[in-house]
């Protein structure tokens, strides 16, 4: 089986967060190389936290702005788009110019990408949030998850990380198409880290893009997916007499 190995690390709070206060939002970043997956991860994760209760917003930093397309099935309107549209002018922008609801009530903000050829991933990166700031949509969420492409084009999009208490890094061998690990193995050895989680090739993830779906939203039409764990209530008895092999 073909392997689209990510190597998930969590960098847990540092003395760096601290400007955080501890009782507000956690705020994940998803990182690194292109079409290796983290869109696709970051859209299930929040699914998964909204599901949870929480009060989910995706942030998606790339120019390609299609981080959110599977919570809302179309390309949404940029915040730089929409800031050129505006003339700047933050006091005329709105939060439902910007933030859309997705799919399980996940909102969803894309960046958008600095000028081809000029200005900075950084600065695209600040100017959103600046602007959640003042449109006060940036302290109304549990949960903030930054979508950031990771390995090209300008060191600014490591902005992101001024912010997040955890950061995710999804990769693979240098190449994507590949079945070798041997590379991060390596890495993570030397590093420290641990890889959290090895993910197969699913075909069924590629067809839920093309349809511009979410797993947890082809699940409800597709009962035989089996890549979406959703467990069933097992009553106590039940819990208790299971086989065991102690
Ligand atoms: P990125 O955000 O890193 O650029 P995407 O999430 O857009 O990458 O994924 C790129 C392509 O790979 C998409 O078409 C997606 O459906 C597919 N893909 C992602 N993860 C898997 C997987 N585990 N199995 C099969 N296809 C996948
Ligand atoms: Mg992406």
């Amino acid at each position: 089986m073909l392997l689209l190995g990510p190597i998930i690390v969590i960098l847990p709070r540092d003395q760096y967060s601290t400007r955080i206060p501890a009782e507000q939002k956690l705020i994940l970043a998803v990182y690194e190389k292109g079409k290796i997956g983290k869109s696709t991860i970051s859209c299930n994760i929040s699914i998964a936290l909204a599901r949870r209760g929480k009060k989910v917003l995706q942030i998606g930093c790339d120019p390609k702005h299609d981080s959110t397309f599977t919570l809302t099935r179309f390309l949404i309107p940029t915040i730089i788009d929409t800031l050129q549209v505006k003339d700047y002018h933050y006091e005329n922008v709105w939060p439902n110019d910007v933030i859309y609801k997705g799919y399980g009530g996940v909102d969803c903000v894309e960046t958008g990408g600095p000028p081809a050829g000029a200005g900075c991933g950084g600065y695209v990166v600040g100017e959103t949030t600046k602007l959640l700031k003042e449109l006060n949509a940036f302290y109304e969420y549990d949960i903030i998850l930054f979508d950031v492409l990771g390995d090209v084009v300008c060191g600014g999009f490591v902005a992101p990380l001024n912010y997040a208490d955890y950061c995710r890094i999804i990769t693979d061998n240098v190449g994507n198409r590949t079945s070798e690990r041997d590379l991060i193995d390596k890495y993570v050895e030397s590093c420290p880290m641990p890889v959290l989680e090895v993910l197969p090739l699913v075909e069924d993830i590629r067809i839920s893009r093309v349809k511009g779906k979410t797993l947890f939203e082809m699940v409800e039409y597709q009962e035989n997916l089996n890549y979406v764990f959703i467990p069933r209530e097992i009553p106590d008895r039940e819990l208790f007499s299971l086989p065991s092999d102690f």
